[in-house]
């Protein structure tokens, strides 16, 4: 268990979508913290919840019962206005499908998340050579290559300060190598800024980057792996009859 305190928090979080004989329960009674500066990873086999899981503990989709809380928000509580901004101000996307804008340059991609609002120009730079771009800032998306693209959206997560980083399987889409210069780069943030990041993946590989891994089996919390190796990852997945 982490002893740290959590970033995020769901308490006895159900999604059901549907209704009626069709109804399907993506998520049942899911009680997780996120801890503060970790690195956890969600992992489970496709159709397990993963993604609800991310998009409800991110204020994008609303459990059908139970609790959010980011930090001593209850995200419940909140209205749609509220919720939208309270997003897109504390966390971070990261998501599989390449979502750059195509006619912006590397700088203007970083910024978008900061809206109207004014860019702290030492910070982008900050973040820019933290992720390998700082001299890339000028180019268009379709000069880069595919990893190069990648941590242009880890950038762009990182350009608010947010109190969490939510990646819905960051490396899926890239080559073995570039998946794997991606999720390094998301443990050196969470090492070197204490930045909080939460990952969905299917892959025992990728989520041996993260602490702690978490075990999801048709939306239900299967156990929890600390410090895991990908051997003892897959082990688990097995047990549980995942594959
Ligand atoms: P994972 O990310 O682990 O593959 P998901 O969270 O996408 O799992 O899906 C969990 C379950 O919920 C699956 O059975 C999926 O078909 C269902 N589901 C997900 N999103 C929707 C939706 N918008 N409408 C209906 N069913 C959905
Ligand atoms: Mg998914």
């Amino acid at each position: 268990m982490t002893t740290a305190p959590a970033a995020i928090r769901l308490a006895s979080v159900s999604k059901v979508y549907g209704s009626g004989p069709g109804a399907v329960t993506a998520l049942d009674e899911v009680s997780l913290g996120l801890g503060r500066g970790r690195f956890t990873a969600i992992m489970g086999r496709s159709g397990s919840g993963k993604s609800t899981l991310l998009r409800c503990a991110a204020g994008s989709d609303r459990p059908t019962s139970g609790t959010v809380w980011l930090g001593d928000t209850d995200l419940s509580g909140l209205t749609q206005p509220a919720l939208t901004r309270i997003r897109l101000r504390h966390i971070g996307f990261l998501f599989e499908a390449d979502d750059l804008l195509p006619a912006l340059t590397v700088e203007q991609n970083i910024a978008l998340p900061l809206a109207e609002r004014t860019v702290d120009r030492t910070w982008l730079r900050h973040v820019a050579a933290a992720v390998g771009l700082a001299d890339r800032l000028g180019h268009r998306p379709s000069q880069l290559s595919g990893g190069a693209r990648r941590r242009v959206a880890i950038a762009r997560a990182l350009i608010t300060r947010p109190a969490a980083i939510v990646a819905d399987e960051p490396a899926g889409a890239l080559d073995t190598r570039t998946g794997r210069q991606v999720l390094q780069l998301l443990r050196e943030i969470v090492d070197r800024t204490g930045q909080t990041v939460v990952m969905a993946t299917h892959d025992p590989m990728s989520a041996s980057y993260a602490d702690r891994v978490v075990f999801l089996a048709d939306g239900r919390l299967a156990g929890s792996l600390d410090e895991p190796c990908p051997l003892a990852i897959a082990e688990r997945m097995t047990h549980l009859g995942a594959w």
